[in-house]
This record gives C-alpha cells, sequence and structure tokens, in this order.
C-alpha cells in the first residue's frame, strides 16, 4: 500500500484491515502531512512494532529528484523523476518540475499535475511531449513536501524526517502554492482535488485556500465541478487573448470552450467574500499586446465582479514569439487600470534556470523523438 497523497480515511481503513485501530491512521495522516515526515521508521507517535509491520506492508515512494536548479533570484528549480508508462519504454522515468521561489517572509511552490500535458498551447513547451500521465495525488503532494523539508535541511540520510527549522503550522502560513506547472490540472480533477483536500486541510498540511491557486487553461466542465467542491483553491484562469480568433490560434481548447462559454462560467462561479478571479495573459509582442486588445480584455471581463489580470512578460526561448516592448507592456496596463480592471505585471522567477513551463522535461526527452500518445 502507497501511504503517501492517501487521505485520513484511507489511512485509518488500511490500519482496520491490518487488524489495527483506525486512529492510528490520524496519528499517520498528521506524521506525513502536518510533520512533513517521510520516514516512517522516525515516526514516533506510532509505537515501534507498528513502524515494523508497515516496513513489510507499506510504503512511501518519492520523487527522485534528477536535477536541481538554484537561480540568482533564489528560486530553486527541481526536476523531478516520476515511473514513465510503459509506452514509453525508452523513457527511463517522466519528469515533471516544481519551483521553489522565495520572497520577503513567504514563499511559492508551483507545481505540475501531469507529466507533459494534451491541451497544446502554441507558447508553452510542455504542449510539445504530449500527456504522458496524470500524477498521483501523492506525486502531486511530494512536490510540496520535498521543497519544504530541503530548504529546511531536514533531509536525513535515507530520506525525509520532518521540517527542522520552524514550527510546521508557521511554515504552512507563509507558503503559496500555485498549479501552474506542467499540466491542465482540470484533466486530473479526481486526483488533484484528493491532492489539495491534503494540502489544504488544517490538520493536514495546513494551507490556506487563499494561499492556493489552480489555474486552468480553461476547462468549462472542470470549472463548474470546482465550483461544487467544498474545499477548493483560488481560480485562475490562462487566458492570453482578446478575442475567439486569437485564442483559438494560440490556445486550441478554445474551440471547444470558447470565451463567450468560459466567462459565462465564471459569471456564475461561486467566489467567496475574499476571493476574485485572476485572468493571466501572457504578452506575445506584435500577437496579443496591441491597445486594441487590451480594450477587448476589458470587455470581455465587463460582466464579471470581481476580477484581477496579470501581464506575464514573454520568457524568451525556443518558441517563436518575440517579448512585448516595454511601452506596449505599460500601455496595456494602463488602458486595463483606467476602466478599473486591477493589473499587475508579473515576471518570471528563475528566468536563468529555465523558467517557462516544460522547459526542463523538454531536456530530459530530446533529442529523441517526442513521444505522442495514441
Ligand atoms: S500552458 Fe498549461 S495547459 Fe497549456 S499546454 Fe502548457 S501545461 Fe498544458
Amino acid at each position: 500500500m502507497e501511504l503517501l497523497g492517501k487521505s485520513k480515511e484511507e489511512l485509518s481503513a488500511f490500519f482496520t484491515a491490518l487488524g489495527e485501530p483506525g486512529y492510528r491512521g490520524a496519528q499517520l495522516y498528521h506524521a506525513l502531512y502536518a510533520e512533513h515526515n517521510l520516514s516512517v521508521a522516525s515516526m514516533s507517535n506510532l509505537p515501534a512494532a507498528l513502524r515494523s509491520k508497515l516496513a513489510a506492508e507499506a510504503k512511501i515512494t518519492l520523487p527522485t529528484v534528477k536535477q536541481k536548479y538554484s537561480s540568482a533570484d533564489g528560486s530553486v528549480r527541481y526536476l523531478f523523476g516520476l515511473p514513465a508508462p510503459e509506452e514509453y519504454a525508452r523513457m527511463k522515468s517522466a519528469a515533471v518540475e516544481a519551483v521553489f521561489m522565495p520572497s520577503e517572509g513567504r514563499q511559492t511552490i508551483c507545481i505540475s499535475t501531469q507529466a507533459g500535458c494534451a491541451v497544446d498551447c502554441q507558447f508553452c513547451l510542455t504542449a510539445q511531449l504530449g500527456l504522458i500521465r496524470n500524477l498521483t495525488p501523492g506525486e502531486i503532494v511530494a512536490q510540496v513536501l520535498l521543497p519544504l523539508i530541503d530548504r529546511d535541511g531536514a533531509a536525513g540520510e535515507n530520506g525525509y524526517t520532518g521540517t527542522a527549522a520552524s514550527g510546521e503550522s508557521e511554515l504552512a502560513a507563509r507558503t503559496n502554492v500555485v498549479l501552474m506547472g506542467q499540466g491542465e490540472p482540470l484533466l486530473n480533477f479526481d486526483n488533484v482535488f484528493a491532492a489539495l483536500r491534503i494540502l489544504l486541510d488544517q490538520r493536514g498540511l495546513g494551507l490556506s485556500p487563499k494561499h492556493v491557486t489552480l489555474s486552468t487553461s480553461g476547462v468549462v466542465p472542470g470549472i463548474e465541478r470546482m465550483a461544487k467542491e467544498a474545499v477548493r483553491p483560488k481560480l485562475a484562469i490562462s487566458l492570453n487573448a482578446s478575442n475567439d480568433e486569437q485564442r483559438n490560434t494560440l490556445m486550441p481548447i478554445n474551440k471547444k470552450y470558447p470565451l463567450k462559454e468560459l466567462i459565462a462560467t465564471c459569471r456564475r462561479y461561486p467566489l467567496r467574500n475574499w476571493e476574485h478571479i485572476t485572468f493571466e495573459y501572457v504578452m506575445l509582442g506584435g500577437v496579443n499586446d496591441a491597445p486594441e486588445d487590451a480594450r477587448r480584455v476589458v470587455k470581455l471581463l465587463a460582466p464579471l465582479k470581481r476580477v484581477k489580470v496579470n501581464l506575464i512578460p514573454w520568457n524568451p526561448g525556443e518558441l517563436p514569439f518575440q517579448e512585448s516592448k516595454e511601452a506596449s507592456l505599460d500601455e496595456f496596463r494602463r488602458i486595463l487600470t483606467d476602466r478599473g480592471v486591477p493589473s499587475f505585471v508579473r515576471y518570471s522567477r528563475g528566468r536563468d534556470v529555465m523558467a517557462a513551463c516544460g522547459q526542463l522535461a523538454l531536456l530530459e526527452v530530446q533529442p529523441s523523438p517526442l513521444p505522442i500518445l495514441p
């Protein structure tokens, strides 16, 4: 039985099946997620005999850290190796990325939800991988736990034995998590929300829903389903275009869920009183960054109550797009702000360590032909 990524109820049922009291599930849950202890042998809240039994009956599988790159701006980019599906025999492992970004007393961890992605956004290197596979709840949770433990330098010889330098709850209060790495989270809904229920549980990792953001390319049925979840993070929409024609080209998923439908879904979305919807807009020079684009974005978002727009300067790389001129970026932002749409410029962190989503994973599979699922 794999322990990481399991809910309290699943762990309790596992102990009951082993002939042990069900409350041991809550104790194991606490050790794993609240104490960040990924080594059963050092879980002092469980009796020694039970720990030995667990060693025979269960395991905690962690992604391997294939590469770790530290950026001059303090970000750390992890390339995690995960088992690859059989059809990818030439790949020893599927690779996903997570980025740890410290800033002024807080830290943000960007995590992946799928290895590769089927959505095919034209400005994204992950799209070139195609979908390799969905990540499990444990693989998603591990991308938060491992950078936190790593940061506190508490990795034991053989694994991970909890965060040492500061209290775990204090650490959780200072941690943001964004689901903006590889993959479309709403196309791996069940596993993503199983992981989120652990991340957002005050007896689990203890993150606040105000500090966790799920970013989607606009999968309308997924947004509708998310709206009904009792435990849910904030919602961000990767917009990147001001009309359907443009968005159909940049994000082919728009042909399935066009802007009118997407905005109508956002309009129905039940915002909590502290909440707004974030729209991300990657500024592509000469493509979507003209003043008329900004005016169309204002019009598009007008039916929505509480929104903000993050303008993301393009990170030049291998894809055939140009950076926006600074004057275009300023003008775009001015048009939004003057018309009452709060907007912010967000530079990618860790540019010197290949910050574009999918860049590291793609390096792993090149120069072999890229995998395409049938
Ligand atoms: S931007 Fe996100 S949804 Fe689009 S292809 Fe890349 S990983 Fe997938």
